[in-house]
């Protein structure tokens, strides 16, 4: 499937660069550029710029950049396609599809799908209205107990469901046809007489959103005193899976955790919503939860893309607790996911530990949480006496399946010592590991050593011929009208800088200057070339840039190339006979080419 090039290109011209990056970024005007503070790494001084001429965007702090699309992906990690598709859901554009053997793609499951969440979202902000209403006032009260306020209701647009139908006859009112609400679960038909009736009553709901913001199902609980006089009903009710509530790509807060997470590189993992909602409350604004299940390897997946380096479970350290490190541990094997284990004391919930021991406590806990293999070994060990066979035996069996998870053979082996520091014999681990046909060490073959020699500085000269080259480029991609008549002297050999002499290239296979910035772009051909336009297109101006001062910069941009031929011929000079007067002729000629050009800018009308 791909997009028609007509379709994206209504989608860029309708998309307004500078309103949609201003909704994740604040931006501030900087001459014909605006600037801010960049949404994928952590920074205090501004070095995101967007070009809203061109549409384009580049941060110098983290080197990315690209268009309104790259930014979509970048800011929700799901690639070019999805990322099309909020742009165009944004902007209200209508999509177009063209499958693979060419046939044009209707949009049906795309608009099937918008219905859906539109009527999601409406349940979110019916069920919030009525919790602000009257008969929400005991709801709110109980919330008001447990410390949330209005301000909190209203950032999670948390919802109570009364014990009666309003919803389905809300939404019929709407325009929702019975069969969206049952596609959506947000009803339920009657086994007796197939009559729709509410699937959340009587309950407090939480909205659960994907990390964009889109509501796809509610968890609902029973509060105490409140409409929890039917034994029968479950304390906890959650949306049941449909075509869009998937729990196991789901994590609850993730939409208002996900520019903290990528910020600080992790995202703490807890079980509770309202646990979600208190830490981000203390100021821990990376909390997320689970839907009621365990981490699985969609999560893993999902927190790795949006730039979760680490995950931290803080979890009770009760069976239930280790059964979750368990599975999680066993879903982040393989991945790039630092897993860790914030144990609490047992019974206690996050949210009251970390108000117990306070914000600051907390996030140093938090910092300190202990590798999931290490936390699961020690745990393993202690469960079991160790001073009996059995003990041992048992306590070994449980380190070699954390082991056997541990796909890094060097960091298996450290784990393994580790097992064997913590009172388990080397002889047992492997006995063991080999009943159970694990390996478990290996031969340490390190990797040839990398050669850590980086290119040859010969400092300031370099660093001014730089940025001469740089400047160079930016006027040809800014102002070419500035560019002297002997910029066409030019090729890619006067850029002593490797980048830049790649980047000449580009700019001179796309026709030289003068060319729309999209169709630089095209002829390059590489994502790092692309990039190190964008850098350039979004560099700052070149100091006190005049007419004057490009001539004089491309000057000096053409007299490293003469020098080095002078050496060249004035080599061969002494090693030649027949060719001597030439060589000198030529060796002249450009010693007088040099002259000219060193000689100050030529006078221009
Ligand atoms: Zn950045």
């Amino acid at each position: 499937m791909r997009f028609p090039q007509d379709t994206l290109d209504t989608l860029k011209e309708r998309a307004d660069v500078l309103t949609i990056i201003g909704d994740h970024v604040q931006l501030r005007r900087a001459g014909s550029r605006y600037k801010g503070l960049c949404p994928f790494h952590d920074e205090k001084t501004p070095s995101f710029t967007v070009d809203p001429e061109r549409g384009q965007w580049f941060c110098f702090g983290c080197s990315t950049g690209g268009d309104l699309i790259a930014f979509y992906e970048q800011l929700h990690g799901g690639g070019f396609v999805a990322a099309v598709e909020a742009l165009a859901d944004r902007t209200s554009t209508p999509l177009a599809r063209i499958e693979d053997d060419g046939d044009p793609l209707d949009d049906q499951p795309r608009q099937s799908r918008r219905r859906l969440t539109a009527a999601l979202a409406d349940a979110a902000d019916w069920y919030h209205q009525q919790l602000l209403s009257t008969v929400g006032a005991p709801v709110r009260n109980y919330l008001k107990q447990r410390g949330f306020d209005r301000a909190e209701a209203d950032r999670w647009q948390l919802g109570y469901a009364p014990d009666a139908n309003g919803l389905v006859t809300h939404l019929r009112d709407a325009g929702y046809s019975d069969d969206e609400l049952l596609a959506a679960n947000l009803a339920a038909a009657s086994e007796r007489n197939a009559q729709l009736y509410d699937r959340f009553r009587g309950r407090l709901v939480f909205p659960v959103r994907d990390h964009i913001g889109t509501v796809l199902g509610f968890g609902g609980r029973i509060v105490p005193g409140i409409d929890d006089d039917r034994e029968s009903r479950p304390k906890y009710l959650n949306t049941s899976e449909t075509e869009l509530y998937r729990k196991s790509k789901l994590l609850y807060g993730l939409d208002q955790a996900v520019a903290d997470v990528r910020r600080n590189g992790r995202a703490i993992i807890v079980e509770g919503y309202t646990d979600v909602i208190a830490l981000q409350q203390l100021g821990i604004p990376t909390a997320v939860a689970t839907c009621g299940t365990a981490i699985t390897a969609d999560h893993v997946r999902l927190l790795t893309r949006l730039g979760a380096a680490r995950a931290i479970l803080a979890f009770d350290g009760d069976a239930a607790g280790r059964k979750a490190v368990e599975r999680a541990f066993a879903a982040a094997a393989g991945t790039d996911l630092d897993l860790r284990v914030l144990p609490l004391p047992t019974g206690a919930d996050p949210a009251d530990w970390a108000a117990t021991v306070g914000a600051e406590q907390a996030v140093a806990a938090i910092d300190g949480a202990v590798p999931a293999a290490r936390w699961l070994i020690r745990t393993g060990l202690a469960a079991h006496d160790l001073a009996l066979p059995e003990g041992r035996r048992a306590a070994a069996k449980t380190a070699i399946a954390t082991l056997a998870l541990i796909e890094d053979p060097v960091t298996r082996t450290e784990y393994l010592t580790y097992a064997t520091d913590e009172g388990l014999s080397t002889e047992l681990l492997h006995k063991v590991a080999a009943d159970a046909g694990v390996a478990l060490t290996v031969t340490a073959t390190h990797g040839a050593a990398r050669s850590v020699a980086g290119p040859v500085a010969t400092g300031e000269f370099r660093k001014v011929r730089t940025r001469l080259e740089a400047d160079v480029l930016w006027v040809a991609l800014h102002q070419p009208e500035l560019l002297p008549e002997l910029w066409w002297d030019a090729i890619a050999d006067d850029f002593t800088h490797p980048k830049l002499a790649q980047l000449f290239q580009v700019l001179d296979s796309a026709g030289g200057v003068g060319v729309p910035f999209d169709d630089v772009l095209a002829a390059a051909g590489s994502d790092e070339e692309r990039t190190l336009l964008r850098r350039l297109l979004l560099r700052d101006a070149p100091h006190g840039l005049d007419g004057i001062m490009a001539d004089q910069a491309v000057r000096s941009l053409l007299v490293p190339r003469i020098d080095r031929q002078i050496e060249q011929l004035t080599a061969q000079l002494s090693e030649t006979r027949d060719a001597y007067e030439g060589l000198l002729a030529t060796i002249q000629q450009l010693t007088n080419r040099r002259r000219e050009l060193t000689a100050g800018p030529q006078r221009r009308r």
